[in-house]
């Protein structure tokens, strides 16, 4: 037996007659009725009472909003395939077509994945519903006729569970419901969150409603009497009535504007339904005429539609007499309808014979602007649920900025937009090109927060630049920052791209030059220089070379400098055996090759390498290993023919290495004399000096050749000589 307020299936059959006349549309919803009943046989709610009594208040639900039947019978059949034995997609198929098993398969598929976070999961479902809604707008009816009887049977649940349904409705159904314009299942389920989630607010606002109702109901009888006299009078045709606010919108108001429980509920409000526009301005005439409005409070929702298609004129009059304050909705049946039932009123307006789902789509889709860009806004954002849910719920749900095009096109944005936000929300491309804007035909900075009402008109350029990283900061709506940064990150990446492509060719262009063999810079040996470098990756490094954080010099430096790694010991034993005639006698340089020791080894000329120089050998032809200070211009790029070598551990101590210096120098007397009596001082043999001076006897440039024990001393030698007044500076030069 149904419960009190659920209907039979005799009962919502009668509703569905009132408007599905047609008996091959009536047997189907009876057909999928008894599907229903035969499958969830032995099944029951958690409140005891039959499954079909559930989907039989399901498809009531979609019966009130004048679905389709296709729609109802697939409210009766959506929890078929989720929760009986043997009901599969197929099945569905087979007994009522393609649809219909669409439809019960998007509903099932809505709750079929499960998420750690409760913040995930809601985002998540939220955006499970939006895609479900851009499929097909029918899905999400089904669900919320399925989450709206749940709610009525709340009561059955555990408590945690009641709380947990009752949140998520409230932020995820009903603001859909909100933004579809199906205000009345919106507010029952704001309603029956409210009771759940704060259970004494909810208890105390019903009683002070209760408490004032009949005192309330009389002044809103007499001042319907009073303009119903004002309607005949003129013969136009009306239906008038007062209405209620519900619970929840009088807890928001009193939360959000600070409102007394009095003050809201001192408002008085009555609508007016008409057959046409005409006479909705007619009456609004009649009753400005004789009521005196209340400044600012008018508002034409018929010339200007809210973006869930919301139509009507809005009043708010004093009655003189008593200083009670009504607010006045007036409207036709089409647009009560649309009020009432918002996209499930269009839809059956649309529902004709040959219409196929996707015009009827289309048709949705155009007179919902908000959907439409909201479709418009998924298709490349990010995948983060939690991200998604953001600019739902700013963009979307928070958005009561009304504003308009130059040709009427009304977009609305969160509160705070700027015209940057407009330009996004008009096309991604315009919002790039913007470079200024005019607001009611003023041009303002890019920065400038919107109003309700304002005409925005984007001026943009081909030549711009594109957005600037600051919009990011000027931006309100998440959905232009997501563009601005997608574009930025493009943008970014594509730099980088080219930065990449700039390097690589600067280094074979280097290497070219050089002669270098290109296997020296093969990818793993450009990674194997990373760490020295600091890079992280070589494309990194690519750009460092391109933006010249590092000169090209060090880079093939490095690359030059291990090249003999890239030989392996046979390959060097083998390449000394050809080329380098053997030998029995141990080399008297000081220098040995490891693992080797019958070869001939001499120090090169050029470089003059002394003991604790950083060396390398190199095998010449015909003379056996050279050693090359390591940095020596003459073997830097050179690939094949370097071995490594090393200093004898017992270096013979009173053993000589010759080393050439260039002292550059002020000119001064005696300054020849000074330097080598401070080289005698050194312990340095000076072999050879030969000292120019400029033209202007200004500088002076000594060159040396000395005889050192080995790097230490060279250190000790180079700091004496510049203690010798006016020397500026000495080098160690390479031949
Ligand atoms: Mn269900």
């Amino acid at each position: 037996m149904p419960a009190k307020n659920e209907v039979t299936f005799e009962e919502c059959m009668a509703n569905v007659q009132t408007y599905i006349k047609r008996p091959e549309n009536l047997d189907l919803i009876k057909r999928a009725y008894e599907f229903a009943h035969v499958h969830h046989a032995g099944q029951f709610r958690k409140s005891g009472a039959p499954y079909e009594v559930h989907v039989i208040q399901v498809a009531n639900t979609l019966a009130d909003l004048h679905c389709g039947p296709k729609t109802i019978a697939a409210g009766l059949l959506h929890d078929t395939v989720e929760d009986c034995e043997g009901v599969d997609h197929d099945t569905i198929v087979e007994n009522f077509g393609e649809e219909i098993a669409m439809l019960v398969d998007a509903v099932t598929k809505i709750k079929a994945i499960k998420f750690k976070d409760e913040k995930e999961y809601l985002a998540s479902n939220h955006r499970k519903l939006f895609i479900a809604l851009a499929k097909d707008v029918r899905v999400i009816l089904i669900k919320l006729a399925d989450r709206l009887h749940n709610m009525r049977t709340l009561q059955y649940m555990r408590p945690e569970k009641q709380k947990k349904i009752a949140s998520e409705t409230l932020a995820v159904y009903a603001p859909i419901a909100h933004r579809l314009g199906i205000s009345q299942v919106k507010n029952e389920l704001e309603d029956l969150s409210f009771k759940y989630l704060f259970p004494e607010k909810y208890e105390q606002i019903k009683r002070l409603v209760r408490q004032r109702e009949s005192d309330r109901n009389e002044q809103v009888q007499s001042m319907i009497g009073e303009i119903e006299g004002i309607l005949k009078t003129y013969k136009i045709p009306y239906r008038i009535f007062g209405r209620s606010k519900h619970f929840y919108s009088i807890y928001k108001k009193m939360k959000t504007k600070n409102k007394r429980f009095e003050e809201i509920l001192d408002l008085l409000a009555i609508r007016i339904v008409t057959d046409s526009e005409v006479h909705c301005y007619e009456i609004l005439g009649y009753i400005h005429a004789k009521y005196r409005p209340i400044p600012g409070r008018f508002k034409d929702y018929i010339a200007m539609p809210k973006a869930n298609m919301y139509q009507s004129l809005h009043t708010t009059i004093v009655d003189p007499e008593n200083g009670n304050i009504f607010e006045i909705q007036i409207r036709t049946e089409q647009m009560d309808a649309v009020a009432e039932r918002g996209v499930a009123a269009h839809w059956i307006y649309k529902e004709r014979p040959g219409a196929s789902v996707e015009i009827q789509q289309k048709e949705i889709e155009d007179k919902l602007s908000w959907f439409r860009d909201f479709s418009m806004m998924t298709d490349e954002e990010s995948e983060d649920p939690l991200e998604y849910m953001n600019v739902l719920q700013k963009d979307i749900f928070e958005a009561n900025v009304y504003c308009m095009s130059p040709r009427g096109k009304i977009i609305a944005l969160p509160p705070g937009s700027t015209p940057i936000d407009f330009a996004y929300r008009i096309h991604t491309e315009v919002g790039h090109k913007t470079v200024g804007a005019t607001v009611n035909g003023a041009i303002v900075p890019l920065n400038t927060e919107l109003k309700t009402g304002d005409v925005v008109d984007i001026l943009t350029s081909n030549h711009s630049n594109g957005p600037s990283k600051d919009w990011i900061k000027i931006v309100k709506s998440g959905h232009a920052r997501n563009k601005i940064r997608a574009f930025l990150q493009k943008q970014e990446h594509q730099n980088r791209k080219e930065l990449v492509k700039k390097g690589e060719h600067d280094l074979a262009e280097e290497f070219k030059r050089l002669e270098l063999d290109d296997s020296l810079r093969s990818q793993k040996r450009l990674e194997g220089i990373l760490q020295t470098l600091s890079f992280k990756t070589v494309e990194d490094l690519y750009i460092g070379i391109a933006n010249r954080r590092v000169s090209l010099q060090s880079v093939v430096d490095r690359l030059a400098k291990n090249r003999n790694t890239a030989l392996s010991a046979a390959d060097i034993v083998k390449m000394i055996n050809k080329t380098v005639p053997k030998t029995n006698k141990s080399s008297n340089c000081g220098v040995v090759v490891p693992g080797i020791d019958t070869i001939a080894v001499s120090l090169a000329n050029c470089c003059s390498p002394i003991p604790g120089d950083p060396i390398l050998g190199y095998i010449s032809k015909g003379q056996g290993v050279k050693v090359h200070r390591k940095d020596c211009p003459n073997i830097i790029h050179e690939t094949k023919r370097l071995i490594p070598v090393a200093w004898e551990e017992n270096a013979e101590n009173d053993k000589s290495y010759e080393v050439k210096l260039i002292i550059y120098s002020d000119d001064r007397n005696y300054l020849l004399s000074d330097i080598v009596t401070m080289l005698q001082q050194s312990n340095a043999y000076l072999k050879q000096v030969d000292s120019s001076v400029d033209d202007n006897h200004l500088t002076a440039t000594t060159k040396l050749t000395v005889g050192v024990k080995n790097a230490d001393h060279l250190q000790v030698i180079i700091a004496n000589l510049k203690k010798v007044r006016s020397v500026n500076e000495i080098v160690r030069t390479i031949q």
